[in-house]
């Protein structure tokens, strides 16, 4: 596979595997999709782990994993727009918008 299995996510600094990534916690984790809840089910062909990161199934993604789902359109999350377009602050815009 690729050099990702030998060096650590670049987000959260820990190796990727079955720990949940905890970069940006604080930010998005109400705005990420966690391994296992994909509407595409990776889980049911018989992974307990992401095929890419190595996530266990209820754990956030690293970066960069081409599994993850972007919970605003539901594409890939590594190759969409959303989080470029400001998919973190969209509260904050929304907030700001009702003043
Ligand atoms: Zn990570
Ligand atoms: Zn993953
Ligand atoms: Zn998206």
């Amino acid at each position: 596979m690729s050099d990702r299995q030998v060096r650590p996510c670049p987000a959260c600094g820990k190796p990727y595997g079955p720990e949940s990534c905890t970069a940006d916690l604080l930010i998005l984790s109400r705005l990420r999709v966690p391994f296992g809840e994909e509407s595409r089910s990776w889980v049911e062909d018989e992974f307990d782990r992401c095929h890419d990161c190595g996530v266990e199934v209820g754990g956030l993604h690293h970066a960069r994993c081409d599994v993850e789902e972007c919970p605003k359109c539901g594409g890939q999350r590594l190759s969409c727009r959303c989080e470029a377009e400001g998919l973190g602050t969209e509260q904050a815009q929304a907030a700001e918008a009702a003043k």
